[in-house]
């Protein structure tokens, strides 16, 4: 198995992963989605809320948010000495605590206030609810680790999808340069030079074949690599997409052991 990353920005990582079936791949991707661990908000304490929203639809967007997660520093509560119950190793308190005074005021997930500055919310721009003027709002939140398996507002990813990768082939015979599929192909990766077809940048193909329905000599021929895959990781902040990935394989490998262990057990 190899992993090549391709395109690494902020919160989104493209890696190619070969010698891998498509079992594996989505094994993969089910573990980054529903498996790794990161931190949200589980419990609020509304202590005031006098503005138009419930205190349960407030607790929800609260849950929402994504905090970014030192996944060293916090216990998973079920696995901490204080069995579940919540303490310093397995709980960060946030508090928020705003009013509106002579006008209107919109409250943000950056007025949340955190007990660890390492766990914040992964954008400060995330709006939570407004307050007319004389509204307040007072709130202790409790965020924990947990896992997207519990409940999706731990997932750490907001998109995670694979593709199979595309083999563009041209019959260099059959082709006539007519230029077609240059016009038509949405991602362009074919060139026409003078008489020479060529192709660029051929992992952004779709699939869509639409060359292939309009080459008039049938040159072009799209398959793809049975044990070759192009993921596509957007993280919602809460982990850096490399730690995400790494992360994922850790827990899968682990998962595979324990597999092998019960089945040689039979
Ligand atoms: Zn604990």
């Amino acid at each position: 198995m190899e992993v090549t990353i391709i395109y690494m920005k902020d919160d989104v990582c493209h890696f190619l992963i070969e010698g891998v079936d498509v079992a594996f791949a989505n094994a993969l991707r089910r573990t980054m989605l529903t498996r790794v661990p990161s931190m949200a908000i589980d419990e609020v304490l509304i202590l005031e809320n006098t503005s138009v929203m419930y205190d349960e639809m407030l607790a929800h967007r609260l849950g929402l948010i994504p905090l970014v997660t030192p996944l060293e520093d916090y216990n998973h509560p079920d696995e901490c000495d204080c069995e579940g119950k919540g303490c310093s190793l397995c709980q960060c308190t946030l508090t928020l605590e705003v009013e509106a005074e002579g006008e209107e005021k919109l409250v943000y997930s950056g007025d949340l206030m955190s007990q660890d500055p390492k766990v914040v919310p992964a954008s400060d721009k995330i709006p939570l609810v407004k307050l007319a003027p004389g509204q307040r709002i007072i709130i202790e939140a409790y965020a924990r680790l947990g896992t997207g398996r519990e409940n999706a507002k731990f997932q750490p990813v907001s998109t995670v999808a694979y593709k199979y990768v595309p083999v563009v082939s041209i019959d260099t015979k059959a082709c006539d340069r007519c230029g077609v599929c240059v016009e038509i192909c949405p991602k362009k990766i074919f060139r026409l030079e003078g008489d020479v077809l060529s192709t660029q940048n051929t992992l952004e193909c779709s699939l869509c074949e639409l060359c292939v329905k309009e080459c008039e000599p049938n040159a072009i021929t799209i398959d793809s690599k049975p044990d070759s895959f192009l993921f596509k990781v957007e993280s919602t902040g809460a982990l850096e997409p490399t730690v995400i990935i790494e992360k994922a394989l850790d827990i899968l490998k682990e998962r595979i052991r324990i597999a092998l262990d019960f089945a040689n057990l039979l």
